[in-house]
C-alpha cells in the first residue's frame, strides 16, 4: 500500500453463511458467501432495498449476522469483533466530516484518536494528503471546499489510519451527475493507487462497471451474480442482471424452436429458445432497410456520439435503438429493423424468487 507502510499488504475477505434478519422479521440479507481477494475492489450493485447497506454494515461490525454466520479478515474470525477493533476504514454517502475543522485536522483526527505520536501523525497526513491531491488544501476549512474535494478529504481520512480494509458506501451520490462522471474515474484511480482491498456499495451500474474489479449484483436480500464488468454485460445469468446491467430490454412474442415472433416481425434466435426469455441492448437493434421488423420511430434524443431512437411497433413497448450515423431518421418514419441472432440474450424464465 503506502510508501512508507512496512507490514500491510491487503487482506483477503471472506464471509460463509452471513444471513441478516432484523427484529422486526425483515430478512435483509439471505444466506451469503463472498470472498473478496486481496486487492481486489468489489462493488455491492442493486435496487434500493436489496440488502446492500446491511452487508458493508455487517463487513464493518456495525451489524451482528445471523447465527451461523461468520466473516474472515484473511486467518481472523472477526465475527464477534466490534466496529473499533475491525480496523476497516469508511467512507460514506454525507462524508460526515467536521465542519470546524480544516482539512489536516479532519484526516489526523482518527490518528490523534489513536494516540499515535506527533510526528507519525504528521507524517501520515502529508502522505495522503499528496496520495489524494489535496496539498493546496490542507489548511483551509472544509466547508469551503467543492464536493469532490470534500469527498477526497473523506477518502483521505478513511486512509490515514492504514485500515485493512475500506468500505465505501454510495460515495459519489450526494455530488451532481457532471462531477458524479468526473470523480467516478478518479475514485477508480485513487482506490487503485492506495493498494487496499476495497468495497464500494451503489446502485448506479455505471458507477460499479467503472470502479469495480469485479461486481456483485443483489436483489432481494441476495448475491444473483457475481463477475467482472464483462462477464456480466455479455453474460448475464437472469433477466434481472440483463436489465439492471446495461439496460437490456425484453423482446416479448411467440418463442418456437430457434425463432421468435415479435408484433413487428419474426427474427432467428441464437439457438433454441424453448422455455426462454429473449433479451436484446440497445446497440444490438440496428436500422436496416431490409430488416425483417418494421416499426415506427416515436422519439429521438441526440447525444453527441450517437442518437437514441425510440421505436414502436416491434414489441408491445418502446424499444430503444442506439444510432450512431450522421443522418437519423424523423419522428414518425416507418424504419425495418434487424437484430443478429448472436446478440440476443437467452435467458431462463424463471424469476429471481425461484
Ligand atoms: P438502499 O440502496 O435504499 O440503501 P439497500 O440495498 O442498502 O438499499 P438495506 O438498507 O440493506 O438495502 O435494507 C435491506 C432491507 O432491510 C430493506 O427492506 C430495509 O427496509 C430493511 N432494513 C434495513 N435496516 C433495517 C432495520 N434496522 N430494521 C428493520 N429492517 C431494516
Amino acid at each position: 500500500g503506502f510508501s512508507s507502510c512496512s507490514k500491510d499488504s491487503p487482506m483477503t475477505l471472506n464471509l460463509t453463511n452471513t444471513a441478516k434478519t432484523y427484529n422486526d422479521g425483515t430478512k435483509a440479507l439471505l444466506s451469503t458467501n463472498l470472498k473478496v481477494s486481496t486487492g481486489e475492489i468489489v462493488s455491492l450493485l442493486g435496487p434500493s432495498g436489496c440488502g446492500k447497506t446491511t452487508l458493508l454494515r455487517i463487513i464493518a461490525g456495525l451489524e451482528t449476522p445471523d447465527s451461523g454466520g461468520k466473516i474472515w479478515f484473511d486467518e481472523d474470525d472477526v465475527t464477534d469483533l466490534p466496529v473499533e477493533r475491525r480496523q476497516v476504514g469508511m467512507v460514506f454517502q454525507s462524508y460526515a466530516l467536521f465542519p470546524n475543522m480544516s482539512v489536516k485536522a479532519n484526516i489526523g483526527y482518527g490518528l490523534k484518536m489513536q494516540k499515535l505520536p506527533k510526528s507519525d501523525i504528521e507524517a501520515r497526513v502529508s502522505e495522503v494528503l499528496e496520495m489524494c491531491q489535496l496539498n493546496d488544501y490542507s489548511e483551509r476549512a472544509v466547508t469551503a471546499l467543492s464536493g469532490g474535494q470534500r469527498q477526497r478529504v473523506a477518502l483521505a481520512r478513511a486512509i490515514a489510519p492504514r485500515p485493512r480494509l475500506l468500505l465505501l458506501d454510495e460515495p459519489l451520490s450526494a455530488l451532481d451527475a457532471a462531477l458524479r462522471e468526473t470523480l467516478r474515474d478518479e475514485l477508480a484511480i485513487l482506490l487503485r493507487k492506495f493498494n487496499i482491498t476495497a468495497i464500494f456499495v451503489t446502485h448506479d451500474q455505471n458507477e460499479a462497471m467503472a470502479i469495480a474489479d469485479r461486481v456483485a449484483v443483489m436483489s432481494k436480500g441476495k448475491i444473483v451474480q457475481s463477475g467482472t464488468p464483462e462477464e456480466l454485460y455479455r453474460k448475464p445469468n437472469s433477466t434481472f442482471v440483463a436489465s439492471f446491467v446495461g439496460s437490456a430490454m425484453h423482446l416479448t412474442g411467440k418463442i418456437r424452436g430457434s425463432k421468435i415472433k415479435l408484433n413487428g416481425g419474426e427474427i432467428s434466435l441464437p439457438r433454441d429458445g424453448t422455455d426462454c426469455e429473449a433479451y436484446v441492448r440497445a446497440e444490438n437493434i440496428q436500422i436496416n432497410e431490409n430488416g425483417p421488423l418494421s416499426g415506427r420511430i416515436d422519439n429521438i434524443t441526440f447525444l453527441g456520439t450517437h442518437y437514441r431512437l425510440g421505436i414502436s411497433g416491434i414489441v408491445p413497448e418502446t424499444i430503444t435503438s442506439i444510432f450512431s450515423g450522421n443522418k437519423a431518421p424523423k419522428i414518425g418514419d416507418k424504419i425495418n429493423i434487424s437484430i443478429e441472432p448472436d446478440t440476443i440474450l437467452l435467458l431462463p424464465k424463471m424469476t429471481i424468487d425461484d
